[in-house]
């Protein structure tokens, strides 16, 4: 695949960047610039806008009954699967995940795509509702352009999260993929094509913050989802309560795992690597604090020492790797920030703290063990976004809530028993999107997001859905025969 580009994906085709800025692309795992995007400006922005508001009106769109939009997710699907390798070719040298990791991500992907085919089959689009003699037809209609904004840490998985949806609801949308990740970006726009959704129906702008608020603030731009950090995240809420928009956002976090006394540590210790650092601790979910009782600190401490030491840390081509290199040399150098900090503030490194030996090349960082942690330290409070836990003791389950909804972050969670009906009951008190007992993991069917400056509104699921769907409630004589449903 092409690597330098100039070009976006507007109407269907690859058109010239209006903008003559571009930005490098850099593999993390040989520090090498392999390739660059255009920085698109507000005029591309603008004319990838109208590309999608067109087509939205379009018959060849507007006309397709639900269930052919569900064909047409199938395809991409299968799509998706057929040329997986590709996507995964492309993905490994922009951010470095290890390929293990892209090829789930790639089929995590397809599956959402099939999960959201599925849903639109059944989901009721027009509703009759009777009330005291009145006569209602609901309406959800999708609510128009959507603009949507990604992450590099799952560029397709977390795109999809947005496009399924989106498309399965009869929106159309613009993309701007990060620009660390753009590239696999125009693959999906042949996926699509391939495919069969119309010209114009699938967008994809590229560029840094500038051309993503540039899309933000665009007033044919109907429709926001994004997925980043807390403080783009809240300068995006503010552009879109400038002009009323509906935003929906998922943001950082600094989820716990908590141990009960009867936590059973072997499978504590089988996941935790998952759990505390998945791809380097740059996932909004890792579990980066871990609240152990204190009769069971050091045995903690232990346990996530040695899954951590366990991980495999180097090439991200190799199939033995576990731990790729963090993303831009700016990140590895943030995330030494917060050890040194961590160190300051009392922490004690009890695994890692450095770059691993035997790498000279890349941004690769040891993960990193932190005890004798207490909550109200930085690196106990703020999303580092590298592979650095914090282990943080505590007296009794009051104070392990406590502790778990002290924080400015509320996304995910997971809670170790042997009770299960204990570990619900513990989970039901976190303020949280979402929560584990004994494991983590989403699921396509449920909804995904969080609270406080985790974000707000919710992806997947059928709530991922009425993200993209506007309610009009039409209005009729109880026995009107002319509000009936459409079938
Ligand atoms: P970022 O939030 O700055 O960028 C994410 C995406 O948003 C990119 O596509 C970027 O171009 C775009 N963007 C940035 N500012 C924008 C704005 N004002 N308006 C519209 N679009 C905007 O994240 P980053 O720079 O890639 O990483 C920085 C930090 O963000 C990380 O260290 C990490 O803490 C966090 N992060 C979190 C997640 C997550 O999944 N929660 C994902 C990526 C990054």
């Amino acid at each position: 695949m092409e690597t330098y580009v100039n070009h976006l994906y507007v109407a269907g085709r690859r058109e010239s960047a209006h903008s003559g800025a571009r930005l490098g692309i850099t593999n993390p795992a040989t520090e090498e610039e392999f390739g660059s995007i255009a920085d698109a400006d507000d005029t591309d922005v603008d004319v990838a806008v109208r590309a999608a508001h067109t087509a939205l009106t379009a018959d060849a769109w507007r006309s397709l009954t639900p269930a052919a939009r569900a064909d047409l997710l199938d395809n991409l699907a299968t799509v998706l699967d057929r040329r997986a390798d590709e996507f995964v070719e492309v993905l490994l040298p922009q951010n470095g995940f290890p390929v293990t990791m892209q090829r789930l991500h790639v089929m995590g992907a397809a599956n959402l795509y099939r999960y959201y085919a599925g849903v639109v089959r059944t989901y009721e689009f027009e509703e009759l509702r009777t009330y005291r003699g009145s006569n209602t037809l609901v309406r959800k209609e999708p609510v128009g352009v959507a603009g949507l904004i990604a992450p590099w840490n799952g560029p397709q998985p977390l795109a999809a999260f947005k496009i399924a949806p989106a498309l399965a609801a009869g929106c159309t949308v613009v993309l701007k993929p990060a620009p660390q990740t753009s590239l696999d970006a125009f693959l999906l726009a042949d996926a699509v094509a391939e495919a069969g959704f119309p010209p114009g129906v699938f967008n994809v702008i590229t560029g840094g913050a500038a051309t993503g608020a540039a899309l933000v603030a665009h007033p044919g731009v109907r429709k926001v989802a994004f997925t980043g950090s807390t403080a783009a995240g809240r300068a995006i809420a503010q552009a879109c309560a400038a002009d009323f928009k509906p935003v929906t956002l998922e943001l950082g976090g600094k989820s716990a795992a908590i141990l009960l006394e009867d936590a059973d540590m072997e499978l504590f210790a089988a996941k935790a690597a998952r759990l505390c650092a998945p791809e380097t601790g740059q996932v909004c979910f890792s579990h980066t604090r871990v609240l152990a009782p204190r009769a069971r600190y050091d045995e903690t401490v232990q346990a996530v020492t040695a899954a951590l030491a366990a991980t495999v840390t180097g090439d991200p081509r190799k199939e033995d790797t576990t731990m790729g290199p963090l993303i831009s040399q700016a990140q590895r150098e943030r995330v030494e920030q917060y050890i040194a900090l961590g160190r300051e503030q009392g922490g004690r490194v009890v695994l890692g703290g450095g770059r691993p030996t035997g790498l000279d090349r890349g941004y690769y960082l040891e993960p990193t063990v932190f005890d004798q942690v207490d909550n109200s330290m930085r690196i106990a409070r703020d999303e580092i976004f590298g592979p650095v836990v914090a282990v943080i003791p505590y007296s009794g389950e009051a104070e392990a809530i406590a502790i778990a909804n002290d924080s400015d972050y509320g996304l995910a969670g997971c809670v170790f028993s042997q009770d299960v009906e204990r570990a619900l009951q513990v989970a039901r008190q976190i303020e949280t999107g979402s929560i584990g007992v004994n494991m983590y993991g989403t699921s396509h069917a449920a909804p995904f997001g969080g609270v406080k400056a985790s974000g707000m509104g919710r992806e997947l699921g059928p709530e991922g859905l009425t993200a993209y769907l506007a309610y009009k409630a039409i209005y009729g004589a109880p026995d009107d025969a002319v509000l009936a449903p459409a079938g």
